[in-house]
């Protein structure tokens, strides 16, 4: 074990480097910086990884798999427990470098640490839960059973917006389930994955069981879902990434769990009580900036209720503090990187465009760096980009409607169907929104957050394959094995 903690034994590495076999490995090519985006300090620096990389990792995680799925899985869940202690041992180092690598505020930092704990405790139970069945047998004294078996070496590739949870989400079930795994952790976010490398390696995870690479999506990221000897790949990240990666590894037989954007809608129905929905909304669609994949970025409001909810709307976003995550009073911090706050802004100026208006006050002093305003868009119809397209920053499309009819075919009128909300004091239009909305998700009178141990997931362009957290993360990270047994 490590004398220093692990957020420490990463930053103060000499060398850029992979976390591979339990130790640290230089790469052999090029490396980049990790910055802070609320300073645009350099905090680190990570390998550019490639083929000879991966190649390697997944050599390690081939060799490590036979003995890492021969421990019995309660062994394998406990020691997820051990790696429970130790990161709330080292929660403010984790915070810390959570806010300085991606910029999220302290606060949210630290909710993310109890999400984690949360996922990770269920995944720790599932080492007792891993259970098949027995089926009755036709032939007389023949007992048949399934059984889950690990699925393999697991390909995890996750984007910066969660750094630790994106890969806690992946590691925990895929450990439990017996898979070794080799990370590919986004380029902005690599030192916290790193971090949790250590964490585990100081549970006692065994060498080789885990490995980090780091490197670009298109390098690095690529030869992890090409490579033949990774069973399966659990991608999150954007649509159009999924898409391709998602042809590859299908394309040579490997299983693939693919977590993906969103547009997500609540519809506010005219019986809503307005000031709460404001507050659940508003909540809901500034969390991290706005760069949620559950984020709520459409509102679909009855005409009724509509001035009202905007204003309300709209004070609570020109109320949010914008600032570094550091600081302690910051509502929203910056967006990851410059390009990112660009991309956000031109969102912005197409929905001006396209005629929708702009309803939040005109930022006056935001701090230097790449921060965005809290923005509300009025007037958006469904047409428009900003009705359509992930813009994935604090900006939310508001589009008036005439009761749920419109309401529902509006939501639905998207590619996309991760999650949504219903604000309503009319239980059977509630319950009609929950029925027929086209969505992974749906919640009543409340925002976009979900829990740590209940499945999460999205339909159509949102996701693929089995859902994630609670019961059904096992059912991607195991296979069946069918036995037939009869007494000799
Ligand atoms: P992204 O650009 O799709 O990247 C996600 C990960 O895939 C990164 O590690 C990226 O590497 C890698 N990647 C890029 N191209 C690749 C390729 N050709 N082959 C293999 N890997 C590749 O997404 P992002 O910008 O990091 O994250 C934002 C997106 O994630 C949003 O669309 C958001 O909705 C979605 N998201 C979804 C969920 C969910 O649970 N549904 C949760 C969080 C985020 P690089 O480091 O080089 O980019
Ligand atoms: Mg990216």
């Amino acid at each position: 074990m490590s004398v220093l903690n692990p957020v420490d034994e990463v930053t103060s590495l000499s060398r850029p480097s992979n976390f591979v076999d339990g130790g640290w490995e230089e790469s052999r090519g090029d490396s980049h910086e990790v910055l802070d985006p609320a300073t645009g300090k350099v905090i680190g620096r990570a390998p550019r990884s490639g083929k000879i990389e991966v190649e390697r990792a997944v050599g390690v995680a081939e060799a490590a798999q036979l003995s890492w799925e021969a421990t019995p899985a309660p062994v394998r869940g406990e020691l997820l427990r051990t790696a429970m202690g130790q990161l709330r041992a080292h929660r403010d180092q984790f915070a810390s470098l959570m806010t300085q690598e991606m910029g999220k505020p302290l606060r949210e930092s630290y909710a993310e640490i109890d999400r984690a704990l949360g996922e990770l405790d269920y995944m720790a139970g599932e080492g007792t839960r891993l259970e098949g069945s027995t089926v009755p047998s036709r032939r007389s004294g023949h007992l048949v059973m399934t059984q889950r078996t690990p699925l393999g070496v697991i390909g995890a590739i996750t984007p910066w917006n969660f750094p630790l949870i994106a890969p806690v989400r992946k590691l925990g079930p895929a450990l439990v389930c017996g898979n070794a795994v080799v990370l590919k952790p986004a380029q902005e976010t690599p030192l916290i994955a790193l971090a949790l490398a250590v964490l585990l390696r100081d549970a006692g995870l065994p060498d080789g069981v885990l490995n980090v690479v780091c490197g670009s999506g298109t390098e690095a990221g690529a030869e992890v879902a090409a490579d033949v000897r990774v069973a399966g790949v659990s991608f999150t990240g954007s649509t159009e990434v999924g898409r391709t990666l998602a042809a590859t590894v299908s394309g040579r037989l490997g299983a693939v769990q693919l977590e993906l954007g969103g547009k997500n809608p609540a519809y506010v129905h005219r019986s809503a009580d307005v000031p709460s929905a404001a507050g659940e909304i508003a909540g809901a669609a500034l969390q991290t900036a706005g760069q949620r994949c559950t984020a709520i970025s459409r509102v679909l409001v009855d005409h009724e209720v509509a001035d009202d909810l905007v204003r309300h709307l709209s004070e609570a976003f020109d109320r949010a503090v914008v600032g570094s995550g550091l600081d302690a009073q910051t509502d929203v911090g910056p967006l990851v990187t410059a390009e990112h706050r660009d991309r956000v802004a031109d969102y912005v100026r197409i929905g001006h465009e396209e005629g929708a208006t702009v309803v939040t006050a005109a930022p006056t002093a935001l701090p230097e760096g790449p921060y965005h305003a809290p923005t509300v868009l009025d007037h958006v119809t469904p047409q428009m980009r900003v009705a359509r397209e992930e813009i994935f920053g604090p900006v939310l499309s508001v589009l008036r409607v005439s009761g749920a009819d419109e309401a529902i075919r509006a939501a639905n009128d998207c590619d996309y169907g991760l999650t949504s909300a219903v604000f309503s004091a009319d239980l059977g239009t509630a319950l009609r929104f929950m029925s027929e909305v086209r969505a992974g998700m749906v919640h009543v009178n409340h925002g976009t957050n979900s829990e740590p141990h209940v499945p999460f997931g999205g339909v159509d362009d949102s996701g693929l394959g089995a859902y994630s957290i609670g019961q059904t993360a096992k059912d991607f990270f195991t296979e069946l094995k069918v036995a037939y047994v009869r007494a000799p």
